[in-house]
């Protein structure tokens, strides 16, 4: 008999019919209740053991993490907390797991311990949670741009370039490390000898390559793993992560910050609707883990109502030139509370000045845009009638409550001179970077894109705290287990 899954039958209107179930035992108890999960839910459904006519040595084996085999009746439940369970008339053990060494008892265990065990830890209520979210707000995704008209591009994981200027990359390589890799007369390595017969790495960003598919094929989007050799130990960095990206020709800044905001609320909304049951219990495991904070640190609002709160209110738009004014006038500036002090325009704003303006200042979503040229990146289109000493691109970046930076986006140089003067004084390839350059050459046109973090996006719809908890095996320094 085919089995059903366990969401289905917990969904199930009909009763007193026979069933059978498939799934991993999460308790058992009085040698009569079993509570079986089998991942489509966060609920369990109780399989009521007739123990008089089973025999001790099946009933020994039914044990926390075994996988089982359940056939009996779905009937209404006479027991609190659930409304259907299984009356079972054959049980078979499909797969033991002793209860002595199977790590994920049925307790409260520390995210550290959890992480370590990364291959398990789905197995526990939270992390199923986390993941069929992270699952829901990616289907979420590619549901918004493709109804918009986008097209799904696949940029390339290894690229020949190491301009994107987007952070510190790991290079790729099949050459030998022991030392006998060849060498050029001057003793660096050739790299002409190297499996691409040149240099490479793994992404940073798509956004490059990306662009020259809008100019094309008109909106695009990218949703694929990068790359980050950083070597910040934080908790919303990675150094494998995946980074959605479209990019619109003929979108200024301010449809770049409009698309942005469209989106993110539409693949919240998507999931909030999507995934009650697990942001219920997220919200209530946020809620207890709050507890052992002191008052107040805790979170003013619920789960729940933070992501209402996103998508009943325009997210702030605030130039930076405004939001410097507002963080030297600050107290944790005046009072040399923060790490960074601001003292004059052109500083590059630190996590701790973005949770500010975002947490303290203006309570809600913040996109920041017309930044320094200085700190941004060298194909941000440069404003017009900027002052000398004071110009400043057209990048947005949106701040999220808890999380900084979510989003970092720009509208693009189109100029093909304003661009290579750029690139020449930042000592930029141009020669290396000579197909990006031909967008500019062939039908350059306005157009604009974004970068929004996929993990930093489930930390907020999860309302988990560390970027490690919500990607199913994170890689950070010291760390590629599994
Ligand atoms: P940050 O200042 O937080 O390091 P960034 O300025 O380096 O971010 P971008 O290069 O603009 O970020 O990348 C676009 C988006 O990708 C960011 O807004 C963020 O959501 C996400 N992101 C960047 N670096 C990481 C990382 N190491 N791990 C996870 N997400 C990241
Ligand atoms: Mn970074």
């Amino acid at each position: 008999m085919k089995h059903s899954k366990v969401i289905d039958l917990l969904n199930s209107t009909k009763t007193l019919h026979e069933v059978t179930a498939k799934g991993w035992v999460r308790t058992f108890r009085n040698n009569q209740f079993i509570a079986l999960n089998d991942g489509s839910t966060i609920h369990n459904i109780q399989c009521v053991v007739d123990f008089e006519n089973t025999p001790d040595e099946t009933l020994k084996r039914i044990t926390t993490g075994a996988a089982i085999c359940v056939t009996g009746t779905l009937a209404e439940s006479r027991g609190a907390g659930q409304k259907v369970e299984i009356q079972v008339t054959k049980l078979e053990i499909l797969g033991d797991s002793d209860a002595e060494k199977f790590p994920m008892q049925p307790k409260k265990h520390s995210l550290e311990f959890l992480r370590e065990n990364a291959h398990l830890r789905v197995r526990t209520n939270a992390f199923g949670a986390i993941m069929r979210v992270r699952s829901t707000l990616a289907f979420a995704v590619h549901q918004y741009f493709q109804e918009k008209g986008f097209f799904y591009v696949n940029t390339p994981i290894i690229t020949g370039s190491d301009a994107e200027g987007a952070g510190e990359m790991f290079q790729v390589t099949s050459l030998p490390l022991d030392g006998s890799a060849p060498r050029n007369e001057d003793g660096s390595i050739n790299y002409k000898e190297d499996f691409f017969g040149k240099q490479t790495n793994l992404t940073v960003s798509g956004q490059l390559e990306g662009e020259t598919f809008a100019m094309a094929l008109g909106q695009i989007y990218t949703f694929g793993p990068t790359f980050r050799a950083e070597n910040s130990n934080t908790s919303r960095h990675l150094a494998e992560f995946w980074m959605i990206e479209p990019e619109v020709a003929f979108n200024d800044l301010a449809d770049n910050m409009d698309l942005a905001e469209d989106f993110i609320k539409y693949v919240i909304k998507y999931t909030v609707d999507k995934c009650g049951d697990d942001l219920k219990f997220l919200e209530n495991r946020l809620l207890e883990e709050e507890k052992s904070k002191p008052q107040a640190e805790r979170s003013e609002m619920t789960l729940l109502e933070k992501l209402s709160f996103v998508l009943d209110n325009n997210f702030k738009r605030v130039s930076y030139t405004e939001a410097i004014d507002i963080l030297k006038d600050s107290t944790p500036n005046k009072k040399k509370k923060f790490q960074y002090i601001i003292n004059e325009w052109g500083a590059d704003l630190q996590s701790e000045h973005e949770r500010f303006l975002v947490e303290k200042h203006f309570k809600c979503p913040v996109i920041l845009f017309d930044y320094p040229a200085k700190i941004k990146a060298f194909y941000m289109r440069l404003n017009d009638n900027t002052e000398p000493g004071k110009e400043t691109v057209r990048a947005m970046d949106i701040l999220f409550p808890g999380i900084g930076e979510i989003v970092g986006g720009s509208q693009r140089e189109e100029r093909y001179d304003v661009l290579v003067e750029k690139m020449k004084a930042l000592g930029i390839d141009e020669e290396e970077l000579w197909w990006y350059l031909d967008t500019r050459r062939f039908g350059s046109a306005v157009h604009s894109g974004f970068g929004l973090g996929f993990e930093r996006l489930v930390l907020f719809v999860t309302g988990m705290s560390n970027i490690r908890d919500v990607i199913p095996f994170p890689r950070t320094p010291q760390n590629a287990e599994f």
